[in-house]
């Protein structure tokens, strides 16, 4: 599990059973649940259409064995019916606003009932930006549920009338492997309901999430150029293991996810021009434009689309394949320093001749 979450996740349970830090455990809830969020809206934001609907482990057991698109309306759908119609005993959020018409969803319950094939059909059936707006209501609805919590709701527990009412929403699949849901819920107090489904079960799914959209980028970058517009190697990047390279349509590399709409300036630039990369621009030596702009880590790339242009791409893998076997680093701009002129002597020095 991710350690900052569960952190995050451990002191929050513990701090909530003590009536004096039973508030500041409730703020670190939503502070977890905030940094949990904007995962899935990073995901939302730079991923392709397509990405939402591919099972990449559809063999396998386990929350990764899923789509994208159904994680994000699996956890929302459960803790809508969970906080409204369990809980507070209102409308599901889904029920509100048309939201069920614009997700474009043919089902209203969690979806456990779903298996391999039937999973994908599903997902490709969502409208995704319609099923993120719908998260995000029932997230900021459910906080506010919980900014209200008082430390003596915390042992509130279910009684047969909160069972039938939950069975009567027809939110629950009376499939086997959906309908022990209902049990589960009624068995635990406010605070059981927390952990599951308020912050544990975001956390299990939003980690498989990431497995699922790794090997995506993964699957995406074979067969692809591995030298990127700016001159990185994206096989000797650090973020290899989660970014697509922005040679295809699962460009996540971090630069590119902090441009306005995730378009990188290299990128775009040299598309504009034709060209195949920076190293082939006659403007490269005065260029600051959009990574290069970017300090020292700007500098070292600069003096990788240097080295290309005087020595090709196939050059630069061979020389980055010989000092990361030389050198134990992350970031190229460690081994390169902080002048270009100097980091592009660095690599021919490199050179094997
Ligand atoms: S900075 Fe831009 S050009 Fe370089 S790897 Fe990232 S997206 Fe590609
Ligand atoms: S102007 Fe700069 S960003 Fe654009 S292609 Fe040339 S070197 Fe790259």
């Amino acid at each position: 599990m991710d350690k900052e979450w569960s952190e995050k996740n451990r002191q929050m349970q513990s701090m909530i059973r003590k009536k004096e830090n039973f508030e500041e455990g409730i703020g670190i809830l939503l502070d977890l649940r905030n940094d949990l969020f904007a995962q899935i809206r990073s995901i939302v934001n730079t991923y392709p259409s397509e990405a939402f609907y591919q099972i990449p482990f559809a063999k396998a057991e386990g929350f990764h064995s899923k789509t994208l698109v159904y994680s994000m309306w699996h956890i929302f759908r459960i803790e809508d019916i969970v906080a409204h119609t369990l809980i507070v005993n209102d409308e599901q959020i889904l029920f509100t606003e048309r939201w069920l018409e614009k997700t474009k969803s043919p089902i209203i319950t969690t979806g456990n009932e779903l298996k391999g094939e039937e999973i994908a059909e599903f997902s490709k059936q969502l409208d995704v930006k319609a099923v993120y707006g719908y998260c995000k209501a029932v997230k900021e609805s459910t906080d506010e549920i919980l900014k209200g919590l008082k430390f003596e709701d915390l042992k509130k527990r279910f009684d047969e009338e909160d069972r039938k009412r939950l069975i009567e929403s027809r939110s629950v699949s009376e499939d086997e492997s959906a309908f022990w849901l209902i049990d589960y819920w009624c068995g635990k107090d406010i605070k059981g309901l927390i952990q599951m489904p308020f912050s544990r079960h975001w956390i299990m799914h939003i980690e498989a999430m990431r497995r699922i959209k790794n090997k995506l980028c993964l699957k995406a970058r074979k067969g692809a150029d591995p030298v990127a517009f700016c001159g990185l190697s994206c096989d000797h990047c650090f973020l290899k293991d989660w970014c697509g390279s922005c040679r295809t349509r699962y460009n996540t590399c971090s630069y590119a996810t902090c441009c306005p709409d995730n378009i990188c300036t290299n990128a775009a630039c040299c598309r504009e021009k034709g060209i195949d990369g920076c190293y082939e621009c006659e403007e490269l030596d005065e260029c600051f434009k959009g990574f290069y702009g970017n300090g020292n880590d700007g500098k070292a790339v600069k003096a990788l689309a240097l080295f290309i242009r005087k020595y090709g791409k196939k050059q630069l893998i061979s020389v980055m394949d010989r000092l990361h076997e030389r050198y134990d680093f992350k970031k190229i701009q460690e081994i390169i320093g902080y002048d270009v002129e100097e980091g592009l002597k660095i690599l021919e020095d490199n050179r094997q001749v």
